[in-house]
């Protein structure tokens, strides 16, 4: 479904991303791992068309969309979850939601805000709540369901559980879980290594702009090199 080939990305003179090989397969969870500073995000935002890629091309559903604005990408089935959420806070949980479906043009935004609150009901409950009044988890939520609500094919989640409680995480984790039972297809970066491997197909390992490691998900759970640097001593 993507399928990222020598990907460099630089801010400036900065050379964040040096070659990066990654492909994610339709109807699976992919986790990319690794230090701060890796590149993750960096590889989040040149898939989503936030940057371009100085070389390197980045394909879609058999498409070179290497350079396409983000408008485009999420068009063609794109949508990123940013780290820290980049929800409107001043505006209230339902216009939150509304803002996701903005560029759709069909007429079921209702009944698709309606079944996204069946699985977040929190959602529901806070809809006329200003967003920025929620607590870190139920923001998050509101990203993930403000991403559902453009329909992606791919949605992209960039540390989706960042400063969140262990109870939320794990809530966290199961949504991401049903999403895929639903058909959409995930990349999902995590500094929270054994969680996500856990709900992943397949998994890859970045350091120092590069994919250092890569391999599925129950193998790199094992991998001694994963376990000392990522998941801690058992
Ligand atoms: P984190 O988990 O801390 O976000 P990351 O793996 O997502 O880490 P990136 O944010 O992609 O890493 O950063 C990769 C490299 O690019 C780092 O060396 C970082 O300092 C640099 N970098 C990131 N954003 C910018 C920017 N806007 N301008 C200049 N350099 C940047």
């Amino acid at each position: 479904m993507l399928k990222l080939t020598n990907i460099e990305t630089y801010y400036g003179q900065i050379q964040a991303l040096k070659g990066i090989h990654l492909e994610v397969e339709e109807g699976k969870i992919v986790t990319l791992l690794g230090a701060n500073g890796a590149g993750k995000s960096t590889t989040m935002r040149t898939i989503a068309g936030l940057i371009k890629p100085k070389r390197g091309t980045v394909e879609f559903l058999g498409q070179n969309v290497t350079g396409m604005r983000p408008h485009q990408l999420l068009r063609k089935g794109i949508s990123l979850v940013p780290e820290g959420r980049a929800i409107l806070s001043t505006m209230t949980v339902l216009e939150n939601l509304e803002m996701g479906a903005y560029h759709r043009k069909d007429h079921d935004v209702k009944k698709d805000i309606q079944n996204v609150m069946k699985r977040f009901p929190i959602l529901e409950e806070r809809q006329s709540q200003l967003a920025g009044t929620l607590s870190g988890g139920q923001q998050q939520m509101l990203a993930i369901a403000r991403a559902l609500l453009a329909k992606p094919k791919l949605l992209l989640l960039d540390e989706p559980s960042m400063g969140l409680a262990p109870l939320i995480v794990a809530e966290i984790f199961n949504i991401i879980k049903e999403i895929k039972e639903d058909g959409t297809t995930v990349l999902l970066v995590e500094q929270n290594a054994k969680q996500a491997l856990k709900i992943a197909d397949y998994g890859y390992v970045m350091e120092t702009g590069k994919i250092i490691i890569e391999g599925p998900a129950d193998d790199l759970l094992k991998d001694e090199r994963i376990v000392e640097a990522y998941l801690g001593k058992k």
